[in-house]
């Protein structure tokens, strides 16, 4: 009988707050392209007797992220030193969170197999500082070390192994990443390792019978992935790994921490995973602990902006189908349209979003263009013909002039010129201001379809016309 197997993942994210300044110093937090050691100052690079001041916003910032997630936001909270060595950490400590987290419990819903949304549970959310780079010249025996990123406010979301498959972790990630740009914390970007994840899987044997002694695998620790990609790939090799290795599973639960290769998409083993009491965590002696009042943080609850799960379900409600709203709320500039588009009719606002998630074109136009777009296209039902046109040129009245047929402009000019005789006259006789008057008859026949420019010509033809014949 083949055995059946259940996954376990938990994640723990790493996310670097966009604050103006560094977690601790004054130093600028935004290192983008910045000589290497030069955004650096003896506080972030961890010099003896320098002394590190909290900074306020990526407290907030934390809170905030906390508050979005459904966490509980503790009244006292701390920071407390984790201790180990490494060439990028030259204090030979991080300044981090162990048992006063600025935010614990909290969940995140995410699709997971069968369309189904489920709820992961949150551990979580704590806050600590960034170490610096380490690079390794090619072919050199050396390392060098950059800190400008020595200091960075990076928040730390822990989740419990609620995971069940590699592709539902991909979800959390990405459903993550909305919610973080969402409310502004972060850019979020895993490329750029603002976003950087740590995964945890084990395998379990299903076992039927209630006295049998469930069995588990190792668990696996994969650091530093990098792209929602390989995050996904690297568990599903763990995964099979795990399983196929069921004969060799340890009687006592192992913890080890394994590197993923995107060459190869396999992992390797780095060392067995640090315990923490190897960190010896102990409370921060410079920073005194943090208490809030219920008033701060009613306050904070009050700030927060509307989450992704709210403004779709504003969207639903005005009139946007349910998979239009999806995709328009992971997408930030689709979300600006619209934000832009608040005081639209309800049926320009549904033409609208339909323009902006099917019209390849949409994207080269100005909010503002399409918002007009979307007006003309509910007062004239335009067919999604002529919408793509307008895309595609970039002006409303030029597209319509080539639509509106000879045959038509000739028609409303003759109509309106032999509906208004003594205008004709007028202009016969030398008062050419009339003309203002008829154009605007012809406009206003065309439903706006016809140019001042090209009513005029044709007004003026028919007349002159007549004058020489
Ligand atoms: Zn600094
Ligand atoms: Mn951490």
């Amino acid at each position: 009988m083949s055995k059946k197997f259940k996954t376990q993942i938990g994640l723990e994210i790493h996310v670097q707050l966009k604050t103006k300044a560094k977690m601790f110093c004054g130093c600028d937090n935004d290192a983008q392209g910045k000589e290497p050691n030069t955004v650096i100052c003896p506080i972030c690079i961890g010099m003896p007797g320098t002394l590190p001041v909290a900074n306020k916003t990526a407290i907030e910032m934390t809170i905030k992220t906390g508050l979005a997630l459904g966490s509980k936001i503790p009244k006292v909270s701390k920071f407390d030193r984790k201790h180990y060595f490494y060439p990028d950490l030259p204090k030979g400590y991080q300044i981090s969170q162990y048992d006063m987290p600025f935010a614990r419990g909290g969940e995140l819903e995410v699709k997971s197999k069968n369309e189904k949304v489920k709820s992961v549970r949150l551990n979580r959310v704590h806050l600590e500082e960034d170490a610096g780079k380490l690079s390794h010249p090619q072919g050199s025996k050396y390392s060098i070390v950059d800190l400008n990123r020595a200091g960075t406010p990076l928040m730390e979301i822990v989740t419990e192994p609620d995971i069940k498959s590699p592709a539902e972790a991909r979800e959390f990630l990405k459903e993550l990443q909305i919610i973080l740009r969402h409310i502004a914390v972060s850019d979020a970007d895993m490329e750029k390792g603002h976003l950087r994840c740590d995964a945890n899987i084990s395998i379990k044997l299903k076992v039927k019978s209630e006295k049998l002694k469930e069995e588990m695998s190792e668990i696996v620790e994969i650091k530093n992935l990098n792209s929602f990609k390989f995050a996904e790939k690297a568990l599903a090799y763990e995964e099979k790994r795990l399983t196929d290795e069921y004969s060799a599973w340890p009687e006592k639960k192992t913890k080890v921490t394994r590197g993923f290769d995107s060459k190869t998409n396999t992992t390797f083993i780095q060392r067995e995973k640090e315990e923490s009491k190897d960190y010896r965590y102990f409370p921060e002696p410079d920073i005194p602990p943090f208490i809030m009042s219920d008033q701060e943080i009613k306050n904070l609850k009050v700030g927060a902006p509307a989450l992704p799960s709210q403004k779709k379900q504003e969207l639903i409600n005005s009139g946007i189908s349910q998979s239009e709203a999806d995709i328009i709320i992971k997408n930030n500039w689709m979300l600006k349209v619209i934000r832009l588009a608040e005081n639209l009719e309800t049926n320009a606002k549904i033409r609208l979003g339909k323009i902006i998630v099917h019209e390849k074109n949409a994207k080269k136009q100005e909010p503002e263009f399409l918002i007009d777009l979307a007006k003309k296209a509910e007062s004239e039902t335009l067919s999604s013909d002529k919408i793509r046109k307008i895309l595609n040129s970039g002006s409303i009245n030029l597209v319509l002039d080539e639509d509106a047929e000879p045959d038509k402009i000739n028609l409303i000019v003759d109509t309106v010129l032999s509906e208004n005789p003594t205008a004709v006259e007028k202009i016969k006789s030398g008062k050419v201001k009339v003309i203002g008057f008829l154009i605007g008859q012809v406009i206003e026949k065309s439903n706006g379809k016809i140019e001042p420019n090209i009513a005029r010509d044709e007004i003026t033809k028919r007349i002159e016309g007549k004058n020489g014949g």
